[in-house]
């Protein structure tokens, strides 16, 4: 077995643990790959041991990644998401290449990834990214503004909103990432009461440093890096 083979089954693992120990049902939380900067070799290898989803934060270097796997593994049907941020000059690249995108914060961006979806694709899953503070006396949430996204969102045909995907201050103490999470599951469950014609069902969040606490506070798709494939080497991004 290869290391990245190894390294999805110790993180499969560690899921599976932080599920049962909060009472969640098996398979509620689904892990995706983050294979940024990291080479189409490694993304096989992953693909190879059963992992389906992969994400990806840079436009153009995700872009060569999708089209790499459709012409030389189509039989993999790896499932793109888009995490980095999105210039509007770039968002055709995102519209063209990806199934999912967890960074959609404003207007501007999510009627762009709509106009300049292809014809006849699926509609883009869509995230709302939302930055919890992680202190819950100082909300850093601004719900009338989530609101008005998710109202637009929800009338662009080329799009479904599916939830929220939240990158939280960097706190190694549980009861404070818990706390941001907490307030990122209630702000996704009173969307779903706004919205029940869309399907939302999605909370992207939990990365290795707080796992545990995302997946107790009901996130649905944890983003893992550096424990699969490596440390990322940077030294040729700008
Ligand atoms: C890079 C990145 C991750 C993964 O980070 P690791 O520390 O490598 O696990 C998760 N989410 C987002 C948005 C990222 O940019």
């Amino acid at each position: 077995m290869t290391s990245i083979q190894q390294n999805i089954e110790q993180i499969t693992s560690q899921i599976e643990a932080s599920q049962q120990k909060c009472g969640r049902p098996r398979e509620s939380v689904q892990l995706l790959a983050v294979s940024k900067t990291k080479p189409v070799d490694a993304i096989l290898e992953a693909a190879q041991a059963g992992q389906r989803a992969f994400g990806e934060n840079y436009v153009q270097e995700g872009a060569s990644k999708v089209a790499h796997f459709s012409e030389q593994h189509p039989e993999l049907q790896i499932e793109w998401h888009f995490i980095g941020p999105i210039q509007s000059n770039k968002s055709r690249l995102v519209a063209e290449n990806f199934a999912w995108v967890h960074t959609v914060d404003r207007a501007k961006i999510a009627q762009r990834l709509n106009d300049q979806r292809p014809a006849g694709s699926e509609p883009i899953q869509v995230l709302m990214q939302v930055n919890t503070s992680g202190e819950t006396s100082k909300s850093g949430l601004d719900e009338n503004e989530i609101f008005a996204l998710a109202e637009l969102i929800s009338s662009l045909p080329n799009l479904t909103l599916r939830g929220l995907m939240s990158i939280p201050a960097n706190v190694s103490d549980y009861s404070s990432q818990l706390a941001a999470f907490t307030q990122l599951a209630n702000l996704k469950e009173k969307l779903v009461q706004k919205y029940p014609e869309q399907s939302i069902d999605t909370l992207s969040m939990g990365m290795s440093g707080d796992m545990e606490a995302a997946i107790e506070a009901g996130s649905t798709m944890v983003r893992i890096g550096t424990a699969i494939f490596g440390a990322r080497d940077y030294s040729n991004k700008a």
